[in-house]
């Protein structure tokens, strides 16, 4: 995943995964390759502030340099911001969508901006087990294949290729050792806004899953494996080429970027975004992700 001479960009949200990806990368590649750690301060109060502290700790424990990111100063909105939205009009969905979006464009634009050649994140198989199941059960094919351990590609300009080192780690087993290394991690409250994720639900079902018959998040990892080949071969699912927002100029793949269209929602209190991530035809051999003529008018 890290070549000799890269610098990696590792996305810390102070929680035990991120700060176990990081030592361990460290631990492993730190003779051959430089690691910076970048902290998204997504704006909720009593958790990411005291989640970012812990993560400073453990950065200066294990000796790598960081950066903390604003996103209200980057975005125009922190999530505190949003769930006061959601608040008054529910059907704006869950919060969790929101930040996502807003985190993985930050991420990107770090590590774009600062030249890195790879953003690693903290990923545990529960986490990508989960992710499988909700695309699978959504129908998203094409975020379903932009999963994986290693994803992008360095030839794709203004998209920094991402890599996962714990996607393979069961949580409990990444909870453990962050704990027998004493690693500085936050592990207290959870987000006050997670009771929204859909994620919650895919958690509950695996685990339950997994206790009945153990080895299914290993066996859901490992079908995804070969299911990811034969889909972007075979059926030509594939995501869209690199182009830029025609709205804030940023990075895309699609014609408008995910971050205006979940600020566009936010504005316009609707979903002016759905439909563009389903899978169309385009006329030509195989399925790609392009928006629709329906949300580019509405734009
Ligand atoms: S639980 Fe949802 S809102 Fe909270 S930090 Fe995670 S993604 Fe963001």
């Amino acid at each position: 995943m890290v070549c000799k001479g890269e610098r990696v960009l590792v996305g810390l949200s102070g929680g035990k995964d991120s700060v176990v990806a990081l030592y361990l990368l460290k631990k492993i590649a730190g003779h051959v390759a430089d690691f910076h750690a970048v902290l998204i301060d997504e704006g909720i109060p009593g958790y990411r502030d005291r989640a970012i502290k812990r993560g400073i700790e453990a950065c200066e424990k294990i000796g790598v340099g960081y950066t903390v990111v604003s996103a209200e100063k980057e975005v125009g909105y922190s999530m505190q911001d949003v769930f006061g939205l959601i608040e008054k009009n529910p059907k704006l969905g869950s919060s969790c969508g929101f930040c996502g979006v807003f985190r993985r464009e930050i991420l990107n634009r770090v590590a774009v901006e600062g030249g890195y050649s790879k953003l690693a994140t903290g990923h545990n198989l529960d986490d990508e087990a989960q992710s499988i199941a909700m695309n699978l059960f959504t129908g998203d094919l094409c975020r379903l294949v932009r999963l994986g351990p290693v994803t992008g590609s360095a030839k794709v300009d203004g998209f920094v290729p991402r890599i996962k080192p714990l996607v393979e780690c069961p949580e409990m087993e990444v909870v453990a050792y962050a704990n027998l290394l004493k690693l500085p991690h936050y592990s207290d409250e959870c987000c006050p806004f997670s009771w929204m994720a859909k994620r919650n639900h895919f958690r509950k079902l695996i685990n339950e899953l997994e206790d009945v018959l153990p080895g299914s998040k290993y066996a859901l990892l490992s079908t995804f494996r070969q299911l990811k080949p034969v889909l972007e071969k075979d059926a030509g699912i594939k995501k869209g080429d690199a182009r830029k927002c025609v709205l804030c100029g940023n990075n895309t793949t699609q014609r408008v970027c995910g971050v205006c269209r979940v600020i566009e929602k936010l504005k316009m209190g609707r979903d002016v975004g759905a439909g563009d991530s389903v899978v169309v035809g385009n006329g030509k051999k195989g399925l790609s992700c392009v928006e629709t003529k329906r949300n580019v008018k509405k734009f």
